[in-house]
């Protein structure tokens, strides 16, 4: 296909609508030649294919529209296809797609870099890296950290997800089924219980010091080089730390030269209603990882630290053939304008506001609904056995599949399978969350 000229805009109407079974026949077709070609370990929450999607909608090819309450994964927080990121991505490839930024530098990289020095937590000298993905991210960390404390140990804590590629399969608290079968993973990694308020009912200081207390007696700050949080868990169910606890192990990290590294892959970029959910957390990361949300579906990550642990590695020590591409950080400085003014986090805090309400409503008139938890644009409820707080994987199942028929696609998440979790863009109108809000209701009633 050649492409002369600047692509379309697809009108994408934003409203639910669906005119076939789902999968409708052309998916089915589509599902049939993807089963001949793709490897059986790639799954598919939602087997449609999609031809367009804007804003908070995506198309399939059959004609549905839904309502879009996965984003990627909390990746398009901006919305698909953002008019600002398409027309970057357009602008940027006229110049040059590619060219390694350390073979020969361009300004976008330094640009992103500058802007995310800017909006991190903390006034102290930092420092940039940027590649590919949220797990690259995490294993450069890993590496920057080793390097700078000359220890080997990396803590990580319960319901965590880091990634998958080796080292980061090790640091997720599932094994299965990120890790099955791929062993052996990378070693070195020491896991501590969390903070789960719903289900621990400890304070953010009791939960910290039953935390350290643990990392004390496994591997001790001797041996440990840092500790990954993410500052809400998002595979592990989106679980907000009591007030206090990620601060308290931050200063216990500085007072034993340990660093501490917010995984803000998935919380960050809006997603909580600001730049980073540490932003509002009274914590200042030593390190800090991001990817999902920044380049408006483009992939980029980066880690954002402090200057003299970003500086102790050699020269040469840190890169790779794509990390910072300039077409993903014309996206990225899309993004970045775009957040500029706030109006976005008040976006993300109106979602809060509708859809977190109306889920509370639910919860009134649903047992079912154990727990509703999250910041901003990053919301879910914890589905139970009525009456208990014990999991229910199979309610999850039913209201994911009701959703599916019915034009709202959902993800679920939690280390029980028994979380759904909500990840909207930003921009989704309330008309679309209260439309949300009527298929969730349905889908309990028809629990
Ligand atoms: C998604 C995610 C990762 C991994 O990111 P990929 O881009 O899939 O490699 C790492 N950490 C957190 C918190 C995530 O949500």
């Amino acid at each position: 296909m050649t492409n002369t000229s600047a692509p379309a805009a697809t009108v994408v109407t934003q409203e639910r609508k669906v005119v076939t079974a789902i999968p409708g026949p052309k998916s089915q077709e589509m599902m049939k030649r993807r089963n001949a070609v793709v490897s059986a370990g790639v799954g598919a929450a939602l087997p449609v294919f999609i031809e367009n999607a804007h804003g908070s909608i995506v198309v399939d090819v059959d004609g549905n529209q839904f309502i879009d309450f996965a984003a990627g994964i909390g990746v398009t927080t901006v919305g698909h296809s953002n008019d600002g990121v398409v027309a970057a991505v357009a602008e940027q490839a006229g110049h040059y797609t590619h060219l390694c930024f350390t073979v020969t530098p361009y300004e976008g990289y330094v640009a992103v870099a500058e802007q995310l020095i800017k909006h991190t937590p903390g006034n102290h000298d930092k420092r940039v890296m940027l590649a590919n993905s949220g797990a690259e991210a995490v294993e450069n960390a890993v590496k920057f950290a080793r390097k700078f404390t000359g220890k080997n140990g990396v803590g990580v804590i319960d319901h965590a997800y880091h990634g998958r590629t080796n080292l980061t399969m090790g640091m997720n608290f599932k094994n299965a089924p990120y890790g099955t079968g791929f062993g052996p993973l990378g070693n070195s990694v020491f896991r501590a219980p969390s903070s789960y308020p719903f289900h621990d009912g400890l304070s953010g200081a009791e939960a910290a010091k039953r935390t350290l207390s643990y990392f004390e007696k496994i591997v001790g700050a001797e041996d440990l080089a840092c500790i990954f949080m993410e500052p809400i868990q998002g595979e592990g169910g989106f679980v907000v730390p009591a007030d206090g606890y990620l601060a308290a192990i931050q200063e216990w990290c500085t007072a034993n030269n340990v660093v501490f590294v917010a995984d803000e892959v998935q919380s960050g970029i809006a997603r909580t209603g600001d730049y980073f959910a540490t932003t509002n957390m009274g914590v200042v990361p030593d390190m800090m990882t991001v990817a999902k949300g920044i380049a408006g579906g483009m992939p980029l990550s980066a880690v954002v630290g402090r200057a003299d642990i970003m500086d102790s590695v050699h020269v040469g020590g840190m890169g790779g053939t794509y990390g910072g591409n300039p077409v993903a950080c014309a996206a990225a400085l899309s993004v970045f304008e775009q957040l500029e003014d706030g109006k976005l986090f008040a976006e993300a805090k109106r979602i809060e506001k509708t859809l977190g309400g109306g889920l509370r409503q639910l919860q009134e008139k649903y047992p079912v609904i154990g727990d509703v938890r999250g910041r901003g644009a990053m919301l879910a409820i914890e589905l139970v056995q009525p009456g208990t707080k014990d999991p229910n994987p199979d309610a999850v199942k039913k209201v994911i599949a009701y959703g599916a028929q019915h034009g709202l696609l959902l993800l679920s998440a939690g280390s029980y399978y028994n979380v759904l979790r909500f990840l909207p863009a930003v921009t989704t109108s309330d008309a679309l969350l209260e439309d949300a809000l009527s298929v969730l209701d349905e889908a309990l009633a028809s629990l």
